[in-house]
């Protein structure tokens, strides 16, 4: 079976930009972002979905979400926390990742909501 990709970033074994690490996460740049700022949050233990991932580590990404837009100056501007589930769902990498996306142009439609 090939290694996972992201299991093969958190061994070091393969080079990421990493931008957050503690016992638990990490958090590197997308390869090919799909937004200005596009970076993964992802746990360092391998599950696959929600449905196979404990309610902390759920919790725990998007707490880290907040913790690394705050510490880079973009969580007042807002941004997107993403979770892409299954083949339907979008999700190409089987280990859970939660993306986070910001950065955008602010939609005129948006404003004031
Ligand atoms: P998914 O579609 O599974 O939710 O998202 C997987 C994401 O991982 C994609 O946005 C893809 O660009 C990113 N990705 C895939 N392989 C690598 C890699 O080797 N390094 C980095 N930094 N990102 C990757
Ligand atoms: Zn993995």
């Amino acid at each position: 079976m090939p290694e996972c990709i992201f299991c093969s970033i958190i061994a070091k074994k393969i080079p990421a930009d990493i931008i957050y690490e503690d016992d638990d996460v990490v958090v590197f740049k997308d390869i090919k972002p799909s937004a200005p700022i596009h970076w993964l949050i992802v746990p360092k233990k391998h599950t696959q979905t929600p449905a196979d991932t404990d309610a902390q580590t759920l919790g725990l990404m998007a707490k880290i979400g907040a913790r690394v837009t705050n510490d880079n100056g973009i969580d007042e501007k807002g941004y997107k926390l993403v979770i892409n589930v299954g083949k339907g769902g979008g999700q190409i990498v089987n280990h859970i990742h939660m993306h986070v996306l910001a950065g955008f142009k602010t939609e005129p439609s948006h404003e004031g909501r």
